[in-house]
């Protein structure tokens, strides 16, 4: 028997001029040992899953051991993080292992998460709590239930040693997938660090393999520019959409690809209020839900930045070029966001009259601090069955007051709900595009931090793989799992998330 062939098989970033990468060396650790494998995702690609069942799997995927016949890379970049320029960060804890084929040809990078020091870990450790590693597998595969872009996580590894942060943890490396791990802060780097030459090619390499419809296209960067704007402002308002909050939206998290990356003290709202922070760094709010479309739009004006040398010889020219181009983001978010919450409302079609409602929909819920997901839930399934009674009550138990506070909520509610009727007999309302629109199910914290306190306390993943398992179908949840969709009680509330790194 002939042993399974390693399907991570090339390393397009070695196509890369000197300066975007340093070489990876093994940093070896006590007792490498695969814990989860996506199953699911590597049918999706097409690869078959016995190489990762190997112990010689496990050595590589926890960085013990690198493959001489495609060893890994560190991938270097730059990026404003809370608006304060680093000039380079680079993957401190994280190895590029290579690609994988896809069964249409296509190729996916696979990164190591949490597998060792490289040349630009700092002061780091270059490891990664286990904590840490179940919580971005968690957030980004709810992600793809949702079908938002984002990276994937392929893989969770033991590697038998502990890794120090408020107390010790026990170390894991997250193995995920990303069509591309090319970031605004690569762009950055290239720009600030290596000059236009090297922001030339980089740009060559993304639209090469990530934008092939530009490739010979006369303006083919200015459209490359746009294309990312795009990406990202769909991005943005579907996160926004679900009550997602990033919670580092620095320049080196955000990818040119347009995929939700670097999951770290990031969290699914429960009661809506827009300026929800939960990130134990970000003290100011800079990352609050409703920052993000903001945020985004500085981050790409810095992309944009990077690339005026690509956009005219002019450099007058370049700049309105960019403008024009940045000048998209805010209608392109704005239009992507009221459409998906005239969907959740179950209006079939924008006007300015179901964009207007949407807001007074969200100024209601953050009023009377209403579950965000729960409230389109309910709202479905009054669209359904009309049974606006039961939806009132349900409502006003969420976060029962004093007895006048209570009755003035439901009177809020009331005329909400009365108002909601008359906007929908004028457009058609459309139950199965508002089913579509509003998940049931969401990662909550609790959930989230519940599933990593018996992972890494009481060693047993059975929380962690319920949960995976309940959000790969968002829209529709098994009876016997109907608690996963409750928020918290008032001792499970998770008011902080950290870095976990
Ligand atoms: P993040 O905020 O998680 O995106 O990370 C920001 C930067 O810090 C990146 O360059 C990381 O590679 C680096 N970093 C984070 N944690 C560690 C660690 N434990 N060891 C080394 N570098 C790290
Ligand atoms: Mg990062």
């Amino acid at each position: 028997m002939t042993a399974a062939p390693n399907p991570i098989d090339s390393q397009i970033y070695r196509e890369l001029p000197d300066g975007f990468y340093t070489e990876v060396v093994p940093s070896p650790n006590r007792a490498p040992a695969l814990l989860e494998l996506n199953v699911r995702l590597l049918a999706d690609y097409g690869v078959d899953e016995s190489w990762f069942r190997t112990p010689a799997a496990a050595a590589i995927l926890t960085g013990h051991r690198i493959n001489v016949s495609n060893p890994p890379v560190a991938l270097a970049y730059a990026g404003h993080q809370f608006g304060h320029w680093v000039p380079l960060l680079g993957d401190g804890r994280a190895s590029m292992l290579g690609q994988l084929r896809t069964y249409d040809g296509g190729r996916i990078d696979v990164q190591l998460k949490g597998s060792g020091r490289t040349r630009y870990s700092r002061g780091g450790d270059g490891r990664a709590t286990l904590g840490s590693v179940l919580r971005e597998y968690l957030v980004s595969e709810a992600m793809a239930g949702l079908s938002i872009p984002t990276t994937r996580s392929l893989a969770v590894l033991a590697t038998g040693d502990p890794v120090t942060r408020d107390r010790i943890h026990p170390g894991a490396v997250l193995a995920r997938t990303a069509r591309s791990h090319v970031r605004v802060g690569t762009f950055q780097h290239a720009a600030v660090n290596h000059g236009p030459d090297a922001v030339r090619a980089l740009a060559d390499h993304v639209i090469a393999h990530h934008f092939e419809n530009l490739q010979s296209e006369p303006d083919q960067y200015a459209r490359l520019l746009e294309s990312v704007i795009t990406r990202q402002a769909r991005m943005i308002a579907s996160w926004m959409l679900v009550g997602f909050i990033h919670g580092v939206m620095n320049t080196d998290n955000m990818s040119i690809v347009g995929e939700t990356i670097d999951y770290g003290p990031c969290a699914f709202m429960d009661e809506f209020h827009p300026a929800k922070v939960f990130s134990s760094i970000d003290r100011r709010g800079r990352y609050a839900w409703q920052q993000q479309p903001a945020i985004a739009h500085w981050n790409l004006t810095r992309l944009a930045e990077a690339l005026l040398p690509l956009l005219a010889p002019a450099s007058e020219q370049a700049v309105t070029i960019a403008e024009q181009r940045l000048a998209a983001f805010a209608p392109q978010f704005d239009a992507a966001f009221h459409e998906g919450l005239g969907a959740k409302l179950g209006f079939a079609a924008r006007s300015d009259a179901s964009d207007a409602f949407g807001d007074t929909t969200l100024q209601l819920l953050s009023e009377q601090s209403l579950d965000f997901t729960l409230f389109f839930d309910r709202l479905t399934r009054v669209a359904a069955d009309d049974n606006p009674e039961q939806f009132l009550t349900q409502q006003a138990s969420v976060d029962a007051g004093d007895a006048a506070g209570e009755s003035r909520r439901r009177q809020g509610l009331h005329e909400w709900l009365a108002h909601w009727r008359t906007l929908r007999t004028g457009a058609a309302l459309d139950v199965e595009r508002m089913r579509r629109a509003n998940p049931v199910l969401i990662a909550r914290n609790h959930r989230v931090e519940q599933a990593i306190a018996a992972a890494e306390l009481e060693g047993h993943l059975r929380p962690f793989r319920r949960l995976a398992g309940a959000l790969r179908s968002p829209y529709e949840i098994a009876p016997a799992d109907q608690d996963l969709l409750l928020p918290p009680q008032p001792a499970e509330r998770v008011r902080e998330t950290f870095c976990g790194t």
